[in-house]
């Protein structure tokens, strides 16, 4: 078994200009944060002690977000042998367990690191609490808990009957790889939205196919439940319109796309059928978000993908979002 965090590198989308869930958050969140993430390559002539120190910040995790990470892979690991008719309740022990032996790996490994070594790369994950030097080794065991709980709650909801209908019923079901994402799969074709040099990028957790016409999206989540009145995310229509777009579409007509977010805290769900207004809309702020993030390049070509000025990119005015920031040590180090 592979205890590493790491990602692959060869299966990184190229230099062009991407669009994401997760990019377009953080470019919403804090400029500056979306700079140090996805442009850090441009301190390299600036500032080559800051870059080496950013590049060893793009992995940090806080606990909460280590919790996230750690709960959507012992799902998965569950979802792939319930697929395959594997579970019992030794192999159930057996995955916690692997998990459990992970996480420790990790924690240690992060705790130990010497933090002056910018080169090494080895084990690409370190905990923010560990850089900042903050005392974690309280939150070590109720990080654990809560992954496994996660994984309890998920098989004792009516979810887990659920996905083993599906697993029965559907012609084709996926369930993600996230400790191996594969960025390629993850391309939305939007050719057909005349959205042009850049590239699109969304993967649902698990989606069913039952037929040529009805399509199942569903989404794990692990953080703080977000309740939308009459809407769905944005990132379940993403996932809708990526399905649309195989098809070479861009109106429902005829087909129906279910689509739903799942909070594994709580086991509440929150979505419904696609409504052409929903594809509608997130069409249009896919275009949107393109044009903002091009502001940001010089020349704004997403084919280059250089950014402008780093003080163009602006700072977040919320100190509780910096309180918490991975970047906050190199952030004060370039005012
Ligand atoms: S410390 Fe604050 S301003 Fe700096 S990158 Fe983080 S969130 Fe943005």
């Amino acid at each position: 078994m592979n205890y590493s965090s790491s990602r692959p590198l060869n299966r990184r989308p190229k230099k062009t200009l991407s669009r994401s869930n997760t990019r377009i958050t953080l470019l919403e969140y804090c400029e500056r944060k979306y700079y140090l993430n996805y442009y850090t390559f441009a301190l390299k002539e600036s500032n080559p002690d800051l870059r080496s120190e950013t590049l060893l910040l793009k992995w940090l995790k806080n606990i909460e977000m280590w919790v996230g990470e750690k709960s959507h892979f012992l799902l998965s690991d569950y979802l792939h042998a319930l697929k395959k008719w594997e579970i019992t309740e030794e192999k159930i022990e057996e995955l916690k367990n692997n998990m459990k032996m992970e996480m420790r790996a990790d924690f240690d490994y992060s705790k130990e690191r010497d933090y002056e070594d910018r080169d090494d790369f080895f084990w690409k994950f370190w905990l923010s609490e560990h850089f900042y030097w903050e005392d974690a080794d309280s939150l070590l065991e109720p990080a654990i808990e809560k992954v496994c709980g996660n994984l309890d709650r998920f098989i004792a909801s009516p979810w887990n009957e659920k996905v083993q209908d599906y697993f029965n019923s559907a012609k084709f079901v996926y369930v993600e790889h996230p400790r191996t994402p594969d960025f390629e799969s993850m391309k939305v074709d939007i050719a057909k939205i005349w959205i042009r040099d850049v590239s699109v990028l969304a993967g649902p957790d698990f989606w069913a196919t039952f037929s040529d016409t009805d399509f199942l999206i569903l989404d794990w989540k692990s953080g703080k439940e977000e309740v939308l009145d009459n809407s769905i995310s944005d990132q379940l229509k993403v996932y809708a319109l990526k399905m649309l777009l195989k098809k070479w579409l861009t109106s429902l007509n005829w087909i129906k796309i279910e689509a739903y977010e799942v909070y594994l805290d709580s086991m509440n769900s929150y979505g419904w059928i696609l409504k052409q207004e929903d594809i509608d809309w997130i069409i249009e702020k896919i275009k949107h978000d393109v044009e903002e993030q091009k502001q940001l390049l010089v020349d704004q070509n997403p084919y280059k993908n250089q950014p402008v000025d780093l003080m163009m990119f602006r700072k977040t005015a919320s100190d509780k979002k910096c309180e918490h920031c991975t970047f906050r040590d190199v952030c004060q180090k370039l005012d």
